[in-house]
């Protein structure tokens, strides 16, 4: 059973101060989305002295402190300032703990639109999956994001500011970022370059950018797109099928007819890049899991140094009939690829007493309190 809790490291956020409704008022920029510059040119406006917005971005960006009452380092007129000239961009809902630790987060965006994050404690790790969109226009059949297709493009201080809570959540800094929450992230690059900047700044958590994977579903145009902004991420890409016909059934909202293309995408990007690039494929019994699907699969794959991560299908209320292969079938798979050459690991199913698949909570509330 999913333990429900309230947030013990998230400060209640402070009311929200009425929306901007006049066009003569700036609108109120959420403190989590400012770079250095942006900091710089808020608080001289403040008349500030520009020296604080270093203090001000490692308080927000190092420490996640968001609310800034709580900035205790700052002078009192400073916090009240910062407080009344920025707003938070995500409030937090809904904190749920599966009994495995994964922990799941929904947060309400200042339009009310909802968007949720996962903590996956692993060991030594603990990894952030973060949302890059308000729905998604993929429309996997097994993920609950699509369902309602894409709703909105999520900024970069909604994208960024999932990362605090967690980090506030936690107690310390998470060790591992996925951008793999709802959305496709290749499809609103800007935004997510920009968290990206702000987690890897020096000044700030000076995130190590080895330690951030970017997943796609998408468009090898996209990919080389990652590729000349030289983040020094990773790529997972969703594949899920190993031929152009799976694939159009299981991610339809894909481009058709570009499953080698994709894989060629990857390639390109781990020889360019340096950076690791993985295939993820979500394993769902009779629809992808035949010995024919491991052998297209190790054929695609071979020589390119694209290491594949196998995924039991976490079962999802709106396909019932989708289902995870026994955990005997599902090494068979994975050994019949091993046999052929790839490198594969065979993913433990996780935070399933939760609705941890990628927009479940999201779907399971909105279809809830409809
Ligand atoms: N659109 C991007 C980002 C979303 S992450 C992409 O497709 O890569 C998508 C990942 O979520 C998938 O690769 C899969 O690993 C995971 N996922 C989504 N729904 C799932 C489910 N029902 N069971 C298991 N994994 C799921």
């Amino acid at each position: 059973m999913a333990a429900h809790e309230t947030p013990p490291g998230v400060p209640p956020e402070p009311a929200r101060t009425e929306p901007v409704s006049s066009d003569q008022q700036p609108p109120i920029p959420p403190l989590a989305g400012l770079d250095l510059e942006g900091l710089r040119d808020l608080l001289v406006g403040l008349g500030e002295p520009a020296y604080r917005a270093k203090q001000v971005f490692q308080v927000v960006q190092n420490h996640g402190v968001l609310d800034p009452h709580r900035m205790t380092a700052l002078p009192i007129a400073l916090r009240e300032r910062l407080a009344a000239a920025t707003s938070p961009a995500l409030s937090p809902i809904e904190i749920q703990t599966s009994s495995d630790g994964t922990t799941k987060f929904l947060f309400a965006l200042a339009d009310g639109k909802r968007v949720e994050t996962v903590l996956i404690p692993e060991g030594d790790r603990n990894t952030v999956c973060v949302s890059t969109q308000v729905g998604c226009p993929i429309r996997c059949v097994f993920c609950a994001s699509g369902v309602e297709g894409l709703i909105r493009n999520l900024s970069t201080a909604e994208i960024a500011e999932q990362m605090l809570h967690v980090r506030a959540h936690l107690g310390e800094r998470p060790t591992h970022i996925v951008a793999m929450g709802m959305g496709e992230p290749l499809l609103n690059l800007p935004a997510l370059t920009g968290a990206i900047r702000l987690w890897v700044e020096h000044d700030g958590l000076g995130f190590s950018p080895r330690r951030i994977t970017v997943s796609t579903a998408g468009t090898p145009s996209k990919v080389d797109q990652l590729i000349e902004l030289q983040l020094g991420v990773n790529l997972a890409i969703s594949l899920h099928a190993p031929n152009d016909e799976t694939r159009a059934r299981l991610v339809p909202g894909s481009p058709a007819g570009r499953t080698a293309g994709l894989i060629e995408a990857g390639a390109r990007f781990a020889r360019e890049t340096g950076r690791d690039a993985t295939v993820e494929y979500v394993l769902i019994a009779g629809e992808n899991d035949h010995p024919e699907h491991a052998e297209d699969l190790a054929r695609l794959v071979a020589g390119r140094h694209i290491h594949v991560n196998l995924i039991p299908l976490n079962p999802v209320s709106h396909q019932p009939e989708l289902r995870a292969p026994s955990s005997l079938a599902a090494q068979g798979f994975a050994r019949r690829l091993h046999e052929r050459g790839a490198t594969v690991t065979l993913r433990r199913q996780r935070g399933d007493d939760i609705a941890a698949a990628c927009g479940q909570l999201a779907l399971e509330r909105s279809v809830g309190e409809a």
